[in-house]
């Protein structure tokens, strides 16, 4: 029996920002905390597997899951669709498993209003001039994919105000520390508690 329901830990970034290997850092060093797997109309990259990196689908799949209502939240980016699956969110928050959402703004927006109890992590960079270095060091992106890059940073810095932590990625060890900080913390939070369990230990 479970003590609480699964807390969803909804983090977002400006690409660039180091955020895909804190968030793998973070479910590699906490139990029972796992990432969500989305569904993406993008090509996958080299490296990248289906099922493990996100679910690859046609723009056609994807609309038929809109239109099913399957997601929690979708939007568009970078000019490719990317969406999260209710069904998989509600079984992990019913079985008390945290779950890490890794999605931009726009899906964050949408999972506040209808997750009450998530908790809204921002990575920011130290500053905009490490963040350009760090995309250019990716080698990677093209001139004009590093400026579109850079415009949508500045967009998605200034919905800071949406989140309840923001962890400035400076030194990696140092931002893994505060982000696991922060799900230690709020798995202690009296208000997750299921009522029930307290009941039991009075009994
Ligand atoms: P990438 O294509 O580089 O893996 O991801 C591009 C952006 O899409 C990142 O900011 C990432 O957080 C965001 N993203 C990935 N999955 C989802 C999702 O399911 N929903 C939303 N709204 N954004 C997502």
């Amino acid at each position: 029996m479970k003590h609480r329901d699964g807390i969803l830990f909804v983090v977002s970034a400006p690409s660039g920002a180091g955020k895909t290997t804190l968030c793998k850092g973070i479910t590699d060093s906490l139990e029972n905390l796992t990432h969500s797997i989305s569904y993406t109309t993008r090509k996958p990259r080299p490296g990248e597997t289906d099922g493990r990196d996100y679910y690859f689908v046609t723009a056609d799949r994807f609309r038929d899951m809109v239109q099913a209502g399957d997601f929690a939240e979708y939007a568009e980016v970078h000019a490719n669709l990317y969406g999260t699956s209710k069904r998989v969110l509600d079984d992990m928050i019913r079985e008390g498993i945290d779950v890490i959402l890794d999605i931009d703004t726009q899906g964050a927006r949408q999972i506040k209003s209808h997750f009450a109890t998530a908790v809204f992590v921002f990575i920011m960079p130290p500053s905009m001039a490490i963040l350009e270095e760090r995309l250019r060091n990716r080698k990677s992106d093209r001139e004009d994919e590093i400026r579109k890059r850079m415009r949508r940073a500045v967009d998605e810095i200034r919905d800071y105000g949406l989140y309840d932590y923001i962890v400035v990625n400076r030194d990696f060890e140092r931002a893994l520390s505060e982000l696991r900080s922060i799900v230690v913390a709020e798995r202690c939070r009296t208000k997750l508690l299921r009522n029930n369990w307290i009941e039991d230990l009075l009994r």
